[in-house]
C-alpha cells in the first residue's frame, strides 16, 4: 500500500467494487479501494443476488438496466465467474388498480429504452413460471433482463477488473479516522497513513459512522430484511427450464430458483430497524435469528403463491441488513461542505444499481459531472433537517414497508411530517387546506370543504372539480397562494454582480427588475431555472424550486468568487402570491406606495399594510401577479390582510394543483420535468434567455448546440384527447407506431378544457398540427403538437 492515491475507496462492498471498477476503466488508475475484513463482508455476501431491470422511478429503472448489462462484460473482463443466471421475470398484478398501473408502467419503460417487456395474461405467466399459483392474479409483466447471480463472486469480479485495470485494493485494512486537508484528506488506517484528493464513503452498513469520521450526518439506517432457501422443490427439478425471477407485489415477496429450489425474499411490511447510528465494528458475517412473528403474513401469502413449497423443507433462513435513505435511492455524489468527500451509499440494491452508481460517480469525480441526470440519486437532494433521527427512521421505514406498496401520483404519505411549516399553516389548515410536501416543508395543494378526502387514483381525482374553481378564481378573480415553497438566495458584496453575470447565462436585469435566468453547467447543459431579481441595493435575489435549496448552493459554492455572499433565506422568507385580474385592485388598497409603477417582471421593497415586503410582479400561472416575500413572522399577519383586502375582488385561496395547471396552460416549464440537468438550451426552448455577447459558465457548449445541427428532440406542448385520466411524465410518444418522443410533464388545463402536456419529441415531429398518439395510463390516445401557451399566447393578461 502507498501512502498517496488520488482517490481513496472506503468499504469492499459491491458499491466500493464498482466504483473503484469504473474509477479505472474512466481512466484514473491510482486509486485504492479500503476493507476492513474480507471484500463483500457487508451485506454485500448474504444479499438474495437478484437482479431486475424494472423500477417505480424511471431514472433508477435505467441505473438497473445499465448494471445488468454491465454484469457480463465484468465477468468476461475479470474471468471471475459470477454465477449468472438470465432467466427472465415476472412482476404479478393482484388488483385492478395495480394492473393497470402495470400496464402504464409498460409504456413508461418503452419510454426509457426498455424493450424487452412484455404483459402477460396470467394463464401465460404461470406458463412461465410453472410453480405460481394464479389465484388473485390479474396479470403480469414479462422482463427478459431479469435473474439472479453469485453475490460474492460478483463483488471479486468488480474489484478483480478494477485491478487489471491498475487500481488497488487491500484486505484486512480499517479506515479509522480522516482530516481535511488543504488539498484533500487524510486517511488514517490500522495499516498506516495516506493522503489523498478524494475519498468516497462505500461503507454499506458502517456509512453513518464513516461519514461522521468527516463531520457528515448522512441520512441512511440499516433495516432487516428476510429469504428463506427451501430443500429441492420436485417441480422445480423436474422443469426443462429454470423458474423466473418472480416479484408478487400484494404478496410482498420476491422468488427466484436456488439449486433445485427456491429462493423467497419478503419486503417485512412490520418492519425492524437495526443499529441506525451504523453497524457496530466487530459485527462480522453474523445474520440475525429469524423473526417469523414479524413476517408471519407476507409468508403465509408467499407459501400461497407457490403452493409446492409447502411440501418441502426450508434449508436455510436469512435475516440479515441492508441500509435504506428516505425515498430508498441511494445518496451518491459529493457532499455539500466537504471538497473531496463522496457518498456512494444508502444502495439498498446494489447488485443491480451498484453498476450505475459506481458509473454515475465516477464519471462525476473525474468529469466534473455525471452524463446522465442523477438527481434522483444525488446526496444534495437532503438538506440538514434530514439528519434528524426520528425523520431518518419514519421515512426510511416508510420505504421499506412499503417497497411493494402502489403510490399513486396524488397520495400523500405521512412519514416525516408535517415537519417545516409556513405560519400561517395552521390557519389554512382552518380554511380547508390539503397539504403536499416539499423537501421539509408542508405546502398547500388546495383548498376544500371540511370533511373532504381525496381519493388516491392514477386518473383524475375526485379533487379535480375543486382544483377547477381555483383556476377560474386565478384567471377571472385573484388567488391567494402560499409561496413560501420557493427557494430564494441573497446574493451581496462588491463582485455580487460579477458573480451573477458569470454564473447565469441571461443578462442580469437592472435595477428593480426581475429576469429569468438559464444556469448551465460546464457541459452545457442546465443547472437551474432560476429568477434573479435586482433590489437595486446591492442586493440581488435567486429564486427557483424550494427542493433545490442543497444542491443549488453546493453549485454557487463551487463556483464562488472573492468578494461575494450567497446566503440561503430559506429559513428567513417566505410569502404569499396574489394573482388574476383583480390582484392590482387587492394590493392597492394595502400598498403605502404607487403599486401601479411596478411593471411586470419589476421588483421593490413595499408596505403592505403593517408588512415590509420585498415584492415582485410576476406569476408563474401567466396572469398578471404579484409576489410578496416577507419575513417568517409576517405570514400570518400578510395572509390576514390580503384576504381582508380581496373579501371584495372574491379573492379565493388556491393550492399548488391550479398553480401547476395554469403554468401548464401557459407552456412554462418546471425543474424535474420540462428542465433537468440531461437537458440543453437548445431542447428545452431556454436558449431564448442566453445572452451571447457575455461570458458565462458552460457558453463554450452552449455556443457548439447553437452552431452545430441542432438537438435531435425539441419541447413542444402537446394537446390530448383524454378522457377521465391526463399524462403526468415519461409517457411515450408514436407517430405511426414509431416512437418519436415522451411526455416531460401533463395535467389537465382547467381554464381550456383541455388535457394538455409537455413532451420532448423529434424534430421533424414539433410542427404544431402533427398529430400523434400518447399512452396515457396504459391507454393510446390521439394528440397533436399546439402553439405553445394555449391559454394567451400573447401573453396580455401578464404584463397587463
Ligand atoms: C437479506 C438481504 C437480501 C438482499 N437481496 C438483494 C438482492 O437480491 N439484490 C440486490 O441487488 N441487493 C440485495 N440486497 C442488498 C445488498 O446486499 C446491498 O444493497 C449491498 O450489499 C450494498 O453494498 P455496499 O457495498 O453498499 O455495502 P456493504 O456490502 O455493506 O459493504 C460495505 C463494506 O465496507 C466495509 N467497511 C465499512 N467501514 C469500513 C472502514 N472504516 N474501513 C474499511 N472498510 C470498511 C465493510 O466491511 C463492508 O465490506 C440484500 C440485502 C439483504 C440484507
Amino acid at each position: 500500500m502507498k501512502s498517496q492515491y488520488r482517490v481513496v475507496v472506503i468499504g469492499g462492498g459491491v458499491v466500493g467494487a464498482s466504483v473503484l471498477y469504473h474509477l479505472a476503466k474512466f481512466g484514473w488508475s491510482d486509486v485504492v479501494m479500503l476493507e476492513r475484513r474480507r471484500l463483500a463482508s457487508g451485506s454485500s455476501w448474504h444479499a438474495a443476488g437478484g437482479i431486475h431491470a424494472l423500477n417505480a422511478d424511471p431514472n433508477m429503472a435505467s441505473l438497473q438496466a445499465y448494471t445488468i448489462d454491465l454484469l457480463s462484460e465484468i465477468e468476461k473482463e475479470s474471468g471471475q465467474n459470477i454465477g449468472l443466471h438470465m432467466t427472465g421475470g415476472l412482476t404479478l398484478a393482484g388488483t385492478p388498480e395495480r394492473w393497470e398501473w402495470l400496464q402504464a408502467n409498460y409504456r413508461i419503460f418503452q419510454s426509457i429504452g426498455i424493450d424487452d417487456c412484455e404483459l402477460l395474461t396470467p394463464e401465460e405467466a404461470q406458463r412461465r413460471c410453472p410453480i405460481m399459483s394464479t389465484d388473485g392474479v390479474l396479470g403480469a409483466m414479462w422482463a427478459d433482463r431479469e435473474g439472479y447471480i453469485d453475490t460474492t463472486g460478483t463483488v471479486q469480479a468488480y474489484a478483480t477488473a478494477a485491478k487489471k485495470r491498475g487500481a488497488e485494493y487491500y484486505e484486512e485494512t480499517k479506515v479509522e479516522s480522516l482530516t481535511q486537508t488543504a488539498d484533500g484528506w487524510q486517511v488514517v488506517t490500522d495499516k498506516g497513513t495516506i493522503t489523498c484528493e478524494h475519498v468516497v464513503n462505500a461503507a454499506g452498513l458502517w456509512a453513518k459512522q464513516v461519514g461522521r469520521m468527516a463531520g457528515v450526518e448522512l441520512p441512511v439506517s440499516p433495516l432487516k430484511h428476510h429469504y428463506l432457501i427451501t430443500d429441492t422443490v420436485p417441480e422445480v427439478a423436474e422443469a426443462e427450464f429454470e423458474m423466473p425471477m418472480t416479484v408478487d407485489l400484494e404478496g410482498f415477496t420476491y422468488m427466484r430458483q436456488d439449486q433445485k429450489g427456491v429462493l423467497v425474499g419478503i419486503y417485512e411490511v412490520d418492519h425492524e430497524h437495526w443499529a441506525m447510528d451504523g453497524a457496530p465494528w466487530n459485527y462480522g458475517e453474523e445474520l440475525f435469528q429469524e423473526q417469523l412473528d414479524r413476517i408471519e403474513n407476507e409468508l403465509t401469502l408467499g407459501f400461497e403463491r407457490y403452493p409446492s413449497i409447502q411440501n418441502v423443507g426450508i434449508k436455510t433462513w436469512v435475516n440479515g441488513a441492508f441500509t435504506f435513505s428516505p425515498d430508498g435511492n441511494p445518496l451518491v455524489g459529493p457532499v455539500p461542505g466537504k471538497r473531496g468527500y463522496w457518498s456512494a451509499c444508502a444502495v439498498m440494491a446494489g447488485f443491480l444499481q451498484g453498476g450505475g452508481v459506481g458509473k454515475t460517480l465516477a464519471e462525476w469525480m473525474i468529469h466534473g459531472e455525471p452524463e446522465a441526470d442523477a438527481w434522483p440519486m444525488d446526496v444534495a437532494r437532503y438538506g440538514d433537517f434530514a439528519q434528524n433521527k426520528r425523520y431518518i427512521r419514519e421515512t426510511t421505514g416508510q420505504f421499506y414497508s412499503r417497497r411493494f406498496v402502489m403510490t399513486y401520483p396524488n397520495e400523500q404519505l405521512p412519514a416525516g411530517r408535517p415537519l417545516k411549516m409556513a405560519p400561517a399553516h395552521d390557519a389554512m389548515t382552518e380554511a380547508g387546506c390539503k397539504w403536499g410536501v416539499s423537501w421539509d416543508l408542508e405546502v398547500p395543494l388546495y383548498f376544500a370543504p371540511k370533511g373532504f378526502e381525496e381519493t388516491p387514483t392514477l386518473k383524475r381525482s375526485n379533487a379535480h372539480d375543486i382544483v377547477a374553481e381555483e383556476c377560474k378564481a386565478i384567471r377571472e378573480g385573484v388567488g391567494l397562494l402560499d409561496i413560501s415553497g420557493f427557494s430564494r438566495f441573497e446574493v451581496s458584496g462588491p463582485n455580487a454582480e460579477a458573480w451573477l453575470d458569470k454564473v447565469m447565462a441571461s443578462k442580469l436585469p437592472g435595477p428593480g427588475r426581475a429576469k429569468l435566468a438559464p444556469m448551465l453547467g460546464e457541459t452545457g447543459r442546465l443547472k437551474g431555472d432560476l429568477t434573479v431579481l435586482n433590489w437595486g441595493d446591492g442586493t440581488w435575489w435567486i429564486m427557483g424550486s424550494y427542493y433545490l435549496r442543497a444542491w443549488h448552493m453546493r453549485w454557487f459554492d463551487d463556483h464562488m468568487m472573492e468578494g461575494v455572499t450567497v446566503r440561503d433565506l430559506g429559513e428567513e422568507y417566505c410569502g404569499f402570491a396574489v394573482v388574476g385580474p383583480k390582484s392590482q385592485a387587492v394590493i392597492e388598497k394595502l400598498a403605502e406606495q404607487d403599486i401601479s409603477d411596478l411593471k411586470f417582471m419589476g421588483c421593490g421593497d413595499f408596505d403592505i399594510g403593517l408588512v415590509r415586503a420585498r415584492v415582485a410582479r410576476m406569476s408563474v400561472t401567466g396572469e398578471k401577479g404579484y409576489e410578496i416575500n416577507c419575513r417568517y413572522g409576517d405570514h400570518i399577519k400578510l395572509r390576514r390582510m390580503l384576504l381582508d383586502a380581496g373579501a371584495d375582488e372574491g379573492i379565493r385561496e388556491c393550492g399548488f394543483n391550479a398553480m401547476l395547471s395554469t403554468r401548464l396552460e401557459k407552456s412554462f416549464g418546471i425543474w424535474s420535468a420540462e428542465f433537468t440537468q440531461a437537458y440543453t438550451p437548445g431542447m428545452t426552448g431556454m436558449d431564448r434567455w442566453i445572452d451571447w455577447d457575455k461570458d458565462f459558465v458552460g457558453k463554450d457548449a452552449a455556443l457548439a448546440e447553437r452552431d452545430g445541427n441542432g438537438p435531435a428532440q425539441l419541447q413542444v406542448t402537446l394537446e390530448v384527447d383524454a378522457v377521465d385520466a391526463d399524462a403526468s411524465g415519461y409517457e411515450p410518444i408514436w407517430s405511426n407506431g414509431e416512437r418519436v418522443g415522451f411526455v416531460t410533464s401533463g395535467g389537465y388545463g382547467h381554464y381550456t378544457g383541455k388535457s394538455l402536456a409537455m413532451a420532448l419529441i423529434n424534430r421533424d415531429k414539433a410542427e404544431p398540427g402533427t398529430e400523434l398518439t400518447v399512452h396515457v395510463v396504459g391507454v393510446e390516445r390521439p394528440a397533436r403538437v399546439v402553439t405553445p401557451s394555449p391559454y394567451d399566447p400573447q401573453g396580455k393578461a401578464m404584463r397587463g
